[in-house]
């Protein structure tokens, strides 16, 4: 059983309708899950609606599902902008697309997302500083551990970083299809890959989940109305 919390789904640019790729998630033992996908502000609205809709679907199955969103490649200066834009719209998750080495993000987008506690997750932050990862604890944004081939290059960084600093870490797939999905023994391996210790990655999935109870006992997901007969 395990947390997932970065997924992309056919509402950006994922392969599987948020309510497949929950059940592909849920039958690959993930417990929590949550939908965040790729947003701006041209598509914000419709992606937190949208997401909202499986996300309670889902919950059919026995798991908890949050309606999330990933602030992606939005210029620095608005960021904060955008984040509070989703969390007005509902968003239930919020996670920055942080400087990956493999893609050209804007340089400042980490030290945005970590001074901003609006933000849960600061996604794959590449050659993050000490400095950011200490604003990340103070501000409590967890600093991702990823699987994603693309964005992995930098999780030994991450993570000393994230160790010196004393700021929380979790990990994710960022997947954007069923094949990107994994079990909680690989997130085990790939948190020790990153050079983490049994205690930390444990420490992480706990960090995880952590996120999901206070969205559900305090966040909007509280507040979601459910329909049932
Ligand atoms: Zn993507
Ligand atoms: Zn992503």
């Amino acid at each position: 059983m395990r947390a997932e919390l970065h997924t992309h789904t056919l509402l950006s640019d994922g392969e599987l309708l948020p309510i497949e790729l929950a059940r592909r998630a849920v039958v690959k033992g993930t417990k929590y899950l949550a939908f965040t996908d790729h947003v701006s502000l041209s598509n914000l609205e419709r992606v937190v609606a949208e997401g909202r809709r499986d996300a309670e679907l889902a919950e059919e199955w026995g798991m908890k599902v949050l309606a999330g969103v990933e602030v992606t490649h939005v210029p620095v200066r608005r960021i904060d902008e955008v984040v509070l834009k989703a969390r007005r719209l509902g968003a239930e998750l919020v996670v920055v697309h942080g400087e990956t080495l493999s893609e050209p993000v804007e340089k400042g987008t980490n030290m945005a997302a970590v001074l901003n506690p609006e933000v849960d997750i600061l996604a794959h932050p590449g050659l993050i500083t000490l400095e950011e990862a200490q604003l990340a604890r103070d501000n409590g944004v967890a600093l991702e551990i990823t699987s994603r081939s693309s964005h992995c290059k930098a999780n030994g960084h991450v993570a000393r970083m994230a160790q010196q600093a004393g700021a929380p870490m979790v990990v994710n797939t960022d997947a954007h299809g069923p094949g990107d999905l994994i079990s909680r023994d690989f997130a085990r391996r790939v948190a020790r890959g990153a050079g983490l210790t049994e205690a930390e990655a444990a420490r992480m999935f706990r960090n995880a989940e952590e996120i999901v109870r206070k969205k559900t006992t305090t966040g909007a997901a509280g507040g979601r109305s459910r329909k049932r007969g």
